[in-house]
């Protein structure tokens, strides 16, 4: 059974959850090819062979940079046919996933987001479901099958192989862009909140937008993204983009340190794929301490400057 992976770039660079589908590809025991769109360095395709893709399809169009839903589709679908593929598998991401399900109309195939476990006997594949509060078990039946992979539910382990990076040349016109991204702007600093591998978000516990210099610096001495609670952003103490929770970002970094936030069901419903989540509170009873592998019962006026200053120190 032949494997495609959608493996996505950000300004080049092949994203971590994609490393992780091309993992869970090996993983499933199955010849992976990885397609990549767009601009991409050769060291950054030739480097999927060491998570286990064996052949990786370039397609170099720089029209592809900016990644358009309908025409990624296309181009998988006919990569899919190329490679006589009966399996696509891709991330769970904002990109991957509305093209996953696209790629699966096309070419009559089951389709399932947010896996989190290898298929067992019978295609049968657990997803997580409403906002990882359960799980469902769903048997893919056809015999084409399109799964995106939840961050963080495989390891992006090297596997120490290569792979044979190959051109594939797509013909692409006007006409096939029904949408045109014309620019794009960052509204983060160089960390991106859904990517990054260590978040320190802050609640109303901080009393106000001044007192955020001292999670900064932790931030900034973890090189950590910041994220804050619904409140905070309505209130306008920090950057809309920065909310976290069920209305806001999902993040499932390696390390969630949640700073004088209460742990309302919303805001946990945001954070509860990360590895391990670290709270601060100075209240022992927050709800937040059901859900963390590790708590400081403490002011965060008085926690986070030592906390950033044993950081420091460790490096
Ligand atoms: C439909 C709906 C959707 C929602 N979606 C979201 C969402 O996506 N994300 C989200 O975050 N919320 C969301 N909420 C709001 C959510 O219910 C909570 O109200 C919110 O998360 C509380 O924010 P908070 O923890 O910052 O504030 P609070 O509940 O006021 O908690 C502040 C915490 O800080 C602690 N604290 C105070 N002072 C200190 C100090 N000096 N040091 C350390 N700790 C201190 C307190 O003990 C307390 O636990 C939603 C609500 C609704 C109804």
């Amino acid at each position: 059974m032949a494997t495609l992976v959608f493996v996505e770039t950000s300004e080049g660079k092949v994203r971590k959850t994609s490393l992780e589908a091309v993992a869970y590809a090996h993983q499933m025991g199955a010849g992976v090819t990885a397609i990549v769109l767009g601009t991409a360095s050769s060291s950054e395709l030739e480097s999927l062979g060491k998570y286990g893709a064996q052949k990786v399809l370039h397609a170099a169009d720089s029209k592809l940079d900016h990644p358009v839903i309908q025409v990624f589709a296309s181009v998988i679908t006919k990569a899919m046919q190329d490679e006589n593929a009966d399996v696509l598998v891709l991330a769970n991401s904002s990109l991957a996933t509305p093209v996953g399900a696209k790629v699966a109309v096309k070419i009559n195939a089951s389709f399932a987001s947010n896996v989190v476990e290898l298929p067992s006997a019978g295609f049968v594949v657990k997803r997580s479901i409403y906002t990882g509060k359960a799980f469902s078990l769903v048997e893919l039946k056809n015999q084409k099958k399109v799964i995106a992979i939840k961050k963080n539910a495989a390891e992006a382990k090297e596997v120490g192989g290569s792979a044979q990076v190959v051109a594939y040349p797509v013909s692409l016109n006007e006409a096939d862009f029904n949408t045109k991204i014309t620019g794009t702007e960052k509204a983060t600093g160089d960390i991106l909140l859904p990517e990054a591998e260590i978040v320190v978000s802050g609640g109303r516990g901080l009393k106000g937008p001044e007192h955020w210099g001292i999670l900064e610096e932790l931030a900034k001495a973890l090189h950590a993204a910041t994220g804050c609670s619904k409140p905070v952003s309505d209130m306008h103490w920090r950057p809309h983009h920065e909310h976290v929770g069920q209305t806001g970002v999902k993040v499932a970094p390696q390390l969630y340190i949640a700073v004088g936030i209460s742990g309302a069901i919303q805001h946990l419903a945001g954070v509860n794929s990360s590895k391990c989540i670290v709270v601060i509170n100075k209240d022992p009873e927050a709800p937040f301490f059901k859900a963390a592998d590790y708590g400081i019962v403490g002011d965060a006026f008085d926690v986070l400057p030592k906390l950033t200053e044993a950081v420091k120190t460790m490096k």
